[in-house]
């Protein structure tokens, strides 16, 4: 596996105290980001997440309530250390209750930071209730401003929902408004520019995602994907990037300001330049299980200990056990690496 930044040092190896400390694995990382899917369900299907025909979804039975979702929300902010939660999915606009458990999220103290990962398919009718609802902030998928592409890309002819959705996320001040966009050779791959432009314009902050093996027919091939060398060459071709000289801590994304800024660009190289040995992340699916990294081929069952009748100290203890083995990084460079079961549509991005 390569990475850009330095592993954890090995070394460091903390002991698991029950009842006590927050989520810290072997390495010595500390998780306070958590991703909280809260369905597996999409009216999308984005060709590298999802197939045409959808998947065999969770039954309903298995899928974390609202109470059940609040509360293992509410275990991670008071007991162990989460900072941020960001909801997500599948298609999170799709979970009736969405306002109220995010409206439960902010009631926390510490107040968490509470944002949303949506395609933005009914955002323009549901920005004003979330942002009441204490919603901070939002990020919108969009890989295309062609509606042809969109069509080819997500089987569906919803463009024109996506951009009323940004619209009205600004409008309801859930700002600053991210665009997420995937690009694939000979698809979209030509949508750089005019992304960054679009954005540009419109005052949303635009970030490249390096495609990653998590589709649902694990037809990902390293050769095949979109690199961020070649999504940077794309855009320096249009516009004068410089690298942002602003402290990237854990954030995923490196950054770069366009045209001498303030607007900036980023590029999120999961693959190529990954940032493991930073990871603040741990993750729950709509069915109640704890991932400790979006590879993990390993999940700790929160849902049946719930239902069992587990305390919150246990479950806590549950989620700290969960984190101790996240391994150094995604080694998907590795020959032995093996495509997480779960698509990414199914754990959470
Ligand atoms: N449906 C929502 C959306 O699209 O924003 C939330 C869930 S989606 C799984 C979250 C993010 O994961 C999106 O920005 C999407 O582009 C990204 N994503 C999905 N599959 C991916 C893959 N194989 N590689 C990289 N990013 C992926
Ligand atoms: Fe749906 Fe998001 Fe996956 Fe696209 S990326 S199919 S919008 S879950």
């Amino acid at each position: 596996m390569t990475t850009s930044q330095s592993l954890p040092d090995p070394r460091v190896r903390p002991q698991l105290v029950a009842g006590a400390g927050g989520l810290v694995d072997r390495h010595g990382r500390v998780a306070t980001d958590l991703r909280v899917s809260l369905t597996d369900r999409c009216n999308l299907r984005c060709t590298y997440c999802m197939p045409p025909e959808g998947l065999q979804w969770l039954p309903k039975v298995e899928q974390l309530t609202d109470d059940e979702v609040a509360r293992l929300v509410r275990i991670g902010v008071e007991q162990l250390g989460i900072r941020e939660v960001r909801f997500t999915g599948g298609e999170p606009l799709l979970r009736p209750g969405l306002p109220g458990i995010v409206a439960a999220a902010t009631a926390l103290t510490p107040r968490p930071e509470v944002s949303l990962t949506t395609n933005a398919i009914g955002l323009s009718r549901m920005a004003p209730a979330l942002a009441a609802a204490g919603l901070d902030r939002i990020n919108v998928s969009l890989d295309t401003l062609d509606r042809e592409r969109f069509k080819q890309l997500t089987y569906r002819d919803r463009l024109d929902d996506v951009l009323a959705g940004l619209r009205a996320a600004q409008d309801a001040g859930l700002t600053p408004v991210k665009v997420n966009a995937v690009l694939l050779h000979g698809l979209n791959d030509v949508d750089a520019v005019p992304l960054l432009d679009f954005c540009l314009e419109h005052g949303y902050e635009l970030r490249f995602i390096e495609q990653m093996p998590l589709d649902a027919h694990h037809a990902w091939t390293r050769g095949r994907m979109v690199t961020a060398e070649d999504i940077l060459a794309r855009l320096s071709a249009a516009h004068a990037l410089t690298p942002d000289a602003e402290e990237r801590g854990s954030a995923p994304a490196e950054r770069w300001l366009v045209d001498g800024g303030p607007a900036t660009v980023g590029v999120i190289a999961s693959v190529t330049r990954s940032f493991c040995g930073a990871c603040d992340r741990t993750r729950l699916t709509a069915d109640g299980q704890v991932r400790n990294c979006l590879f993990a081929r390993e999940e700790s069952d929160l849902r049946t200990a719930m239902r069992a009748g587990a305390d919150d100290a246990e479950l806590a203890d549950r989620w700290r056990i969960a984190t101790l083995s996240k391994l150094p990084g995604h080694g998907i460079d590795d020959p032995s690496f093996l495509q997480p079961s779960r698509p990414m549509s199914a754990i959470g991005g």
